[in-house]
């Protein structure tokens, strides 16, 4: 029961929630029809159009349903005035039929109506959805990272999104105004419009990479790609593009193509500077082998073929150094060091390269003994790189001048020049590989453009930093090397004391090596010496060799064939005499490992050749072990 209850309630409320609804979309109409019923009451028969009226007052009605609610009450009450009216002068037969035509009008005016008004909501709402998309379209085109922009068939600027505006430094309004090509470099134009032409003309996509200007005025490289845009019944509407910066990417490129450039003059340059000490050595050979050779060109052949075989050395030591430094494996032999001492050997290194060219050399040092942590060899290496480049790019009798300052936890090494100076755009790029900025001016003093990089990578590795500074070409240049100070008294010894072991004059030295040239030739210069030397071409031999000769010295190749020299060195380590022998290694491969391995295997030093026979002999007379021993 109470169920029947709550559903009538329901249906109550529903219905009157209905009538609500109803009255409130259509009280003109009903107003007017109500008005229409009272002006019947009033009127003589047979006139009836005023119930015509509350059509037409639907017309502006929200729903299409309110012209047939309205016919549907006028139809009542035009029956209903027909009885309560009053009679005039027509029949009743008029007014049957005027009623009935009334009835007519009004029925089919309130199905007109409520077409009408179908069709008019219907395009109210296919336009509201035309609004929500474009606000959607705006929406997803402003959020893109990169410029949307779309032309009509005239290639007229339609639209362009947020990012186009903002990077181009321009509104909507310009963009139209000016077109695509206003903000184009002058250079890209023409061939950018003729693409673009070629594209209109056959209605087809089309990309292009062009600088435009940006915003903050520079020119930026930009990626465009543009499609054809067709309506639903293929009419060619324009383009649609995309265009996006690519600057950075451009840059990268350039830096790669550059990089190879560079790379190819490089092995070029290297090839050259490998080549140039051969003929020479060659023609010294030839001189050596001629019967007729006498002591003065002896001397002179030596002389010639040590200083090639010098600088063919100096140029492989510095190639592997970089590979080294490039694969984080240059390990540096630090320790607490006089400034002073490092920069007079690095002056004395340098000093044959400024004497040449008759160069005016100031040295200005701070009083008292600064000290830093460093690999003194390394680090004189440095400072005489920078020197002997001051000489190579100044002009004969010109000024150097070296000034060391310390303070503030670090000591700064400045080199300064009056030579040719330095374009300002090269200065950041000296200390990449391969950069000479003119090869020419390098190649007559014989660099290859490896210097300042290996200066940098370097003073790097002591945790320092390298700067160079000039005020341009003609106005010289400063190298300024800054280090960190070694926090430690002042004065301390810089080197360990040299421990001076009673010098032999003769000793007894073997030489293994499967290189019988090499081994040959550096037991002439030790026999010169005033040593005993012996020669093996393999391990095998070396070994018995050894055993019956006794050596105080070997030295001793790594790759031979029977027994190799880690093997060897160790069968020598275990007889009673070698046990004090110095033991060398000379091989060709210098890397850490193969150091550690020589340790390892008892080996006391470790050289890599081309080795200088002056070292091997200052070895075998000190029984120390040379600063530039690898
Ligand atoms: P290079 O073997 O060519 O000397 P570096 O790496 O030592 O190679 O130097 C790179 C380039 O830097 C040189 O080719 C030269 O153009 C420039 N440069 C180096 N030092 C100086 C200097 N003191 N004055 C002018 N230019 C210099």
């Amino acid at each position: 029961m109470s169920n029947i209850i709550a559903k009538n309630e329901s249906v109550r409320i529903a219905l009157l929630r209905g009538l609500t609804r109803a009255t409130a979309e259509s009280w003109l109409p009903f107003c007017v029809a109500i008005a229409a019923f009272l002006v019947d009451l009033f009127t003589p028969r047979a006139i009836t159009d005023f119930y015509v009226l509350p059509i037409f007052a639907c017309l502006g009605a929200p729903s299409p349903r309110v012209p047939l609610r309205t016919a549907a009450l006028i139809t009542p009450l035009l029956i209903l005035g027909f009885f309560v009216a009053p009679p005039g002068t027509a029949t009743l037969a008029v007014d049957v039929f005027n009623r009935a035509m009334t009835f007519v009008i009004i029925w089919t005016g309130a199905i007109l109506t409520m077409w009408r008004l179908q069709s008019s909501a219907a395009a109210e709402k296919a336009h509201a959805e035309a609004r929500a998309s474009e606000r959607r379209f705006r929406l997803m085109a402003d959020g893109v990272p990169a410029m949307i922009w779309v032309t009509d068939q005239q290639a007229k600027v339609e639209f362009v999104n947020r990012e186009y505006c903002e990077f181009l430094g321009i509104t909507l309004e310009q963009a139209q105004e000016q077109g695509l090509h206003g903000s184009l470099h002058p250079v890209d134009m023409k061939d950018y419009l003729a693409q673009f032409q070629a594209a209109l003309a056959a209605r087809s996509s089309f990309s292009a990479r062009i600088r435009v200007r940006h915003a903050a005025g520079a020119w930026r490289w930009v990626e465009t790609s543009a499609v054809p845009r067709f309506s639903e019944e293929g009419d060619f509407l324009g383009h649609v593009g995309l265009s996006y910066d690519v600057t950075a990417v451009v840059a990268a490129e350039h830096g790669l193509r550059d990089a190879d450039r560079r790379k190819d003059e490089f092995l070029a340059m290297l090839s050259h500077e490998l080549r140039n000490p051969l003929a020479p050595i060659r023609n010294a050979a030839d001189i050596l082998a001629s019967p007729a050779v006498g002591p003065k060109q002896l001397q002179w052949a030596s002389g010639l073929i040590r200083r090639q075989t010098a600088q063919m050395t100096a140029l492989l030591d510095d190639l592997l150094d970089l590979a080294r430094i490039a694969q984080g494996r240059l390990a540096l032999r630090l320790e607490v060091v006089s400034l002073k001492a490092v920069l007079d050997s690095a002056i004395e290194a340098a000093r044959p390269s400024i004497e040449r060219k008759d160069h005016l050399l100031t040295v200005s040092i701070p009083p008292g003994e600064s000290m830093v942590r460093a690999d003194p060899a390394r680090l004189s290496q440095v400072i005489s790189n920078v020197l002997v480049n001051a000489a190579k790019y100044t002009d004969p009798g010109g000024r150097i001048a070296l000034t060391a300052r310390a303070g503030d936890g670090e000591v700064c090494i400045s080199i300064k020049d009056d030579g040719i100076g330095i374009p300002p755009d090269a200065l950041g790029r000296i200390f990449t590989l391969f950069s000479q900025l003119d090869a020419s001016s390098a190649r007559i003093d014989g660099g290859i453009g490896i210097g300042l990089a290996l200066v940098k990578g370097i003073v790097e590795l002591h945790g320092g930093t390298v700067e160079a500074r000039s005020d341009g070409p003609g106005r010289g240049s400063e190298f300024v090397v800054r280090l960190p100070l070694a926090a430690c008294e002042a004065g301390a010894s810089a080197h360990p004391p040299n421990t001076q072991a009673a010098v032999p004059t003769s000793c007894r030295v073997i030489i293994a090596d499967d290189n019988v040239d090499a081994a040959e030739s550096l037991a002439m210069l030790l026999q010169v010496e005033g040593h005993d030397v012996r020669v093996a071409q393999d391990g095998l031999s070396a070994l018995s060799l050894a055993l019956a000769f006794r050596p105080q010295v070997a030295i001793l190749d790594i790759g031979m064939p029977q027994l190799d020299g880690y093997s060897l060195a160790r069968e020598l380590r275990k007889e009673p005499w070698g046990a004090e022998a110095l033991i060398i290694a000379l091989t060709g491969r210098g890397q850490e490992e193969d150091k550690r391995q020589a340790a390892s295997a008892g080996f006391d030093v470790h050289l890599t050749k081309p080795v200088d026979p002056d070292i091997v002999a200052s070895l075998i007379a000190s029984r120390i072990w040379p600063d530039h021993a690898h």
